[in-house]
Order: structure tokens, then C-alpha cells, then sequence
């Protein structure tokens, strides 16, 4: 999508901090990071929100869990604890609309949630 800022990262017309990419997938450091690691794992697929992935992207969405332990691995949380988490719509927060599994760590987490 043309206006899609997670679109334009993955095409590297807006810059980022990769930190992983293959045909299919991209990482980048989160701008406002909420703990010592905080990466967002994208697919360069654009879709909206995690109620839009079809049949289609099950390859994908695995994809995206497989880069994201490999992103923790190299971040040296994967033993300690980590947090994968996709925000959908707007009580949960999502602010863009292009799904993106954020990878957290290096910190303790809380349950619940806020
Ligand atoms: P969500 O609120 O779940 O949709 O997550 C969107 C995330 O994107 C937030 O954590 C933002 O800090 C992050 N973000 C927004 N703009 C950028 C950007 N240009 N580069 C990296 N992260 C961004
Ligand atoms: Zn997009």
C-alpha cells in the first residue's frame, strides 16, 4: 500500500534500523522502544490487521515467529524471557495498520498486560 508507513520501511523508502530481512519478512528496531530489546517483525506483505490473514499466509505467519527467535537469539534474550505480541485494532492499541509481531526482552515482563 502506497500511504503504508510499514510498507515504505520495507521497501527502504523511509529508513529504519534493520536488524533482520529475507524475501519475506523485515526487522527493525521499534522508534519508541518500550524495553532494552524491542523489535518489530514485519512481513513486507501488506496486511492490515491479524483478523485479514487468510489461508494464504500461514507460510508467512510462521515465518515471522521463526525470525523473531532468531532476532532473540542473537539479542541474547531467547534463554532469558521474552514477549511476542501483536496488537489488534484499537483498544488493543494497534496504531499501524500493518501487521507486526513486537519482539520484547531484557527485562523482566508483567502479567497482565497494560
Ligand atoms: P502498534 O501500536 O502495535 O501498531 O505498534 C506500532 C509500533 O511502531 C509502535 O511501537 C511505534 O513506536 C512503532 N513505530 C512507529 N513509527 C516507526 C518508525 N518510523 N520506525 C520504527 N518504529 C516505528
Ligand atoms: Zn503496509
Amino acid at each position: 500500500m502506497s500511504d503504508c508507513l510499514f510498507c515504505k520501511i520495507s521497501a527502504k523508502k523511509i529508513p529504519a534500523k534493520l536488524v533482520y530481512e529475507d524475501n519475506e519478512v523485515v526487522a527493525f528496531d521499534d522508534i519508541n522502544p518500550q524495553a532494552p530489546v524491542h523489535v518489530l517483525i514485519v512481513p513486507k506483505k501488506h496486511i492490515s490487521t491479524s483478523l485479514d490473514i487468510t489461508d494464504e499466509d500461514n507460510a508467512l505467519i510462521g515465518r515471522l515467529f521463526r525470525a523473531a527467535g532468531k532476532i532473540a537469539e542473537e539479542r541474547g534474550v531467547a534463554q532469558r524471557g521474552f514477549r511476542l505480541l501483536m496488537n489488534t485494532n484499537a483498544e488493543a492499541g494497534q496504531s499501524v495498520y500493518h501487521i507486526h509481531l513486537h519482539l520484547l526482552g531484557g527485562r523482566q515482563m508483567h502479567w497482565p498486560p497494560g
